[in-house]
């Protein structure tokens, strides 16, 4: 599902352009250029080490580029020189309100411990994004019904299971209203009983047409829910394409060898 603007053109949600991040001489990402348009899933795959998380979190502002352009919904960071060769944001106001357009959902889950789910959820929309606190809880309601935690919603995450964290997790990122949602590796630190309840919520986000940027191993679900896989090698887009065509036809040994050892 596109939105489509007067123009006819699909609305672009995430873009970048020619992205480069180094940690001191260690260049990790070498020019990746990657769009999604709204209501698209882009599913990022590669092996370890091939700069995925990093591309992921230079969209979301935990690292900043060494070069390159990100634009969030058309808008573009501001950058500057940050006198040792890199960047940094020349607009902290800017940085803080793009950051809440966008949601990330982190291998490990990272809920906050000393929190119930409920509270979990209410956090950042009540303490950030100013929204009132009953109006806050209705929704977190809602949204833990969404994701069958509702009835969970006052325990600590320590008792949950990690598939019950994740789908957590999901519910504090759809809390923030996000107009994309950053995926990273969500299901790999899950018992493999516990992977199918999370891809669940993650396709019935994708079903309803949300943008998404997704790094996965799971082949068979990126094959199902992407509209584009972007193949990363050593910091840079190998191959890319629809799923159809970059599983059953690779072109480069690279992406070839790499789905032959996933699957
Ligand atoms: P992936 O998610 O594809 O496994 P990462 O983006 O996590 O890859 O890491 C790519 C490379 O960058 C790895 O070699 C990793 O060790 C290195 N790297 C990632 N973050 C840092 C950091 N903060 N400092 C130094 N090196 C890093
Ligand atoms: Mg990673």
């Amino acid at each position: 599902m596109k939105a489509e603007n007067i123009a006819g053109d699909a609305l672009e949600a995430v873009t970048v352009d020619e992205l480069h991040k180094s940690f001191g001489d260690f260049e990790v990402l070498k020019g990746v250029s990657l769009s999604a348009r709204q209501g698209e899933v882009i599913a990022i795959i590669g092996g370890s080490g091939s700069g995925k998380s990093t591309l992921l979190r230079c969209i979301n502002m935990l690292e900043w580029p060494t070069r390159g352009r990100v634009r969030v919904h058309g808008e573009e960071i501001a950058l500057k020189s940050d006198g040792h060769g890199g960047l940094m944001p020349a607009d902290r106001k800017q940085i803080q309100r793009i950051r809440t357009r966008l949601a990330m959902v982190f291998q490990s889950f990272n809920l906050w411990q000393h929190m119930t789910l409920m509270q979990n959820v209410i956090e950042v929309p009540v303490h950030v994004l100013g929204v009132k606190r009953d109006e806050a809880i209705a929704e977190a309601e809602t949204l833990l019904k969404r994701v069958g935690l509702y009835e969970k919603r006052e325990a600590y995450p320590a008792f949950l299971s990690g598939g019950q964290q994740q789908r957590a997790a999901i519910a504090r990122a759809l809390a923030m209203k996000p107009e994309a949602m950053l995926f990273d590796e969500p299901t790999s630190a899950l018992d493999p009983e516990l992977v199918g309840e999370v891809l669940t919520v993650i396709r019935d986000l994708a079903e309803e047409g949300r943008t998404m940027l997704l790094v996965t191993h799971e082949m068979n679900f990126a094959r199902e829910v992407a509209s584009e896989i972007v193949f990363l090698h050593d910091g840079r887009v190998e191959e890319q394409g629809e799923p159809q065509t970059v599983f059953d036809n690779p072109q480069s040994e690279r992406l070839k060898k790499f789905i032959s050892t996933v699957q």
